[in-house]
C-alpha cells in the first residue's frame, strides 16, 4: 500500500493545487503535513527573527483554515515543528513504500532541504505551482529567459499567453495512514493573536477576491494603484498569493471572466501586467540561481558595510525623514505597505542611508505578511541596481514622493504620533 506524505509549503490550498491533487490520485494513504521551521524563530545574521508576529499570525490562520478543510474531506493536517528534513525523514523511516510530494520552490534553502531528503534515499516529487503562466508554455527556456521585463512581457504577449487554466475541484482525499507518526506538535497553536486587516486562509481569500471583482475595483486599478492608504487602491491579493491560499492562475482566470463580462480596460490590463511581474520574478532564479542571493546580485557592485545603528533607526522608523518613518511604522504595525511605499522605503535605505540591500530585504521578510521569496528579492535587487533593471537602479527622491503621494500629510499623521510628525 502506497503512502504519500504531502508536505505543504507555500501552497496552503486544496483548490488548484496540482501537486496535492496528484498525490490524491496516486496515494492509498495520504499524510498532509506542514512543518513550522524552527529556523524562523532564530535570529538571522542581522539580529532579528526571520518571521515576525504579523506574518506568523497570518500563516497560523491559513493553516487552521486548511486543517478544517482537510478534516471536512475526511483527512487532517499534521502541524509539526522542527528542521524539515529531519522531521520528514523521521516520519518516512518506518515505511517501505513512501514517497514525498511537495511544492517546488526555486530558492537555495528550500532546494537544499529537498536535496537533504533525497540524500536519505527518500523519493521526492516536486510540483511547480506558484506562477500564473505554466513555464512549459513559455516561448523560451527559463535558462534563456529575457533579462529585461519588457522583453519578457513582449515574448509572452506575442505568444498570446495569459495564464494557465486552473485545475478542477478536488473530489476526495485518501485516508490518513493507520499509524500516525509520534512527533512534537507545532508551536503554531500556542501563538497569541492580534487583530489584522487581513485574515489568512483560502476561505478569506475567496471572500476578498469576490468582493474586489463585485465592486468593480479592477476598473480603477491603474489610477489608484500608487496610493498609500486604504484597502481599495490596489487588489491586496498578495498575502493570500504569498502563502498559496489561492493560486495566481485562479485570480487570472477570474480577471479574464471579468473582462468577458464587463469588457477589458486599462485597469484590468494593468492588474494582469502586475501579476506578470510576479511571474517574471519567480522565473529569474531558474536562470540565475544562487547569484541572485549574493551581496552583489547580478552586478559587479561591491557589498556595502553594515551599520547596525543606522539600520536600527530605519527599522524603528527613527530616521531623519518623517515620510520614511511613517512607512516603517506602517510596516511593523500592520505587516503590509503599498507597492509605492515599499519602493520608497527600499530606496531610502539603499541610497540615502547607504545600507546593505540584504539587511533591508531581510527586514521586509520578517515583517511582511505577504512575504514572498521571489518578489521580495527581485524588487530589492531591482531598486538596488543589482538585478535586472536596465537603468541600473531606482533611487527615489523622497521629498518629491512625499509631495506627490502624501501632499496633505494624511499618511504621516495617521502612522506617526504628534511628536514624531515634526521630526
Ligand atoms: P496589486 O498592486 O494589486 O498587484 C496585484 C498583484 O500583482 C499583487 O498581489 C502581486 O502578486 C503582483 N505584483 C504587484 N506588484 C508587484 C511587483 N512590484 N513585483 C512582483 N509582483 C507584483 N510582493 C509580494 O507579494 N511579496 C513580497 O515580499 C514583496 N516584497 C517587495 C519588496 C519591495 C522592496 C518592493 C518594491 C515590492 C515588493 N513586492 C512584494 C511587490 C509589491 O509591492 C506587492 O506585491 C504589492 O504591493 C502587493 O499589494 P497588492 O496585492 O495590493 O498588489
Amino acid at each position: 500500500m502506497r503512502l504519500i506524505i504531502y508536505w505543504l509549503r507555500n501552497d496552503l490550498r486544496l483548490v488548484d493545487n496540482p501537486g496535492f491533487i496528484q498525490a490524491c490520485c496516486d496515494a492509498d494513504f495520504l499524510l498532509p503535513i506542514f512543518i513550522h521551521d524552527t529556523k524562523n524563530d532564530a535570529c538571522n545574521e542581522w539580529g532579528f527573527k526571520r518571521m515576525g508576529q504579523q506574518r506568523r499570525q497570518f500563516q497560523n490562520e491559513s493553516l487552521h483554515d486548511l486543517k478544517e478543510q482537510l478534516q471536512q474531506a475526511g483527512s487532517d493536517l499534521m502541524m509539526l515543528s522542527g528542521e524539515p528534513s529531519e522531521i520528514i525523514s523521521g516520519i518516512a523511516r518506518p515505511h517501505s513504500d513512501v514517497v514525498l510530494y511537495t511544492q517546488k520552490i526555486e530558492a537555495p534553502e528550500e532546494k537544499h532541504e529537498i536535496q537533504n531528503l533525497r540524500e536519505t534515499g527518500l523519493v521526492v516529487k516536486e510540483f511547480w505551482q506558484s506562477s500564473m503562466l505554466d513555464p512549459a508554455d513559455l516561448p523560451f527556456d527559463l535558462a534563456q529567459m529575457p533579462d529585461v521585463f519588457t522583453q519578457f512581457r513582449q515574448c509572452v504577449e506575442n505568444a498570446k499567453l495569459k495564464y494557465a487554466l486552473p485545475l478542477k475541484q478536488l473530489t476526495c482525499v485518501p485516508s490518513l495512514p493507520k499509524q500516525l507518526p509520534e512527533t512534537s506538535p507545532s508551536k503554531v497553536d500556542t501563538f497569541v493573536s492580534t487583530e489584522l486587516a487581513f485574515k489568512g486562509g483560502s476561505k478569506h481569500a475567496v471572500t476578498h477576491i469576490d468582493q474586489y471583482f463585485a465592486r468593480r475595483l479592477p476598473d480603477s486599478y491603474k489610477q489608484t494603484r500608487n496610493q498609500l492608504m486604504g484597502m481599495d487602491y490596489s487588489s491586496k491579493f498578495s498575502p493570500w498569493l504569498a502563502l498559496g491560499c489561492c493560486s495566481a492562475r485562479t485570480i487570472a482566470h477570474r480577471l479574464d471572466s471579468y473582462e468577458q463580462q464587463h469588457g477589458s480596460n486599462e485597469g484590468t490590463y494593468w492588474l494582469w501586467f502586475e501579476l506578470l511581474w510576479r511571474d517574471y520574478f519567480e522565473f529569474l532564479p531558474f536562470k540565475y540561481g544562487n547569484r541572485l542571493f549574493s551581496a552583489r546580485g547580478l552586478s559587479d557592485k561591491p557589498a556595502v558595510a553594515f551599520d547596525v545603528y543606522r539600520f536600527n533607526d530605519w527599522i524603528k522608523g527613527q530616521t531623519a525623514d518623517s515620510f520614511i518613518n511613517a512607512g516603517m511604522k506602517e510596516l511593523s504595525q500592520s505587516g503590509y505597505v503599498s507597492n509605492r511605499m515599499r519602493q520608497i522605503l527600499a530606496s531610502y535605505w539603499i541610497y540615502d542611508m547607504n545600507g546593505d540591500w540584504r539587511a533591508g530585504a531581510s527586514w521586509f521578510e520578517s515583517q511582511l505578511i505577504d512575504y514572498d521569496v521571489y518578489s521580495n528579492l527581485g524588487n530589492w535587487l531591482y531598486i538596488a541596481g543589482r538585478g535586472t533593471d536596465p537603468r541600473g537602479g531606482r533611487p527615489f527622491n523622497v521629498t518629491k514622493q512625499a509631495r506627490d503621494h502624501d501632499p496633505d500629510n494624511r499618511y504621516q499623521n495617521f502612522w506617526l504620533s504628534e511628536s514624531e510628525q515634526n521630526r
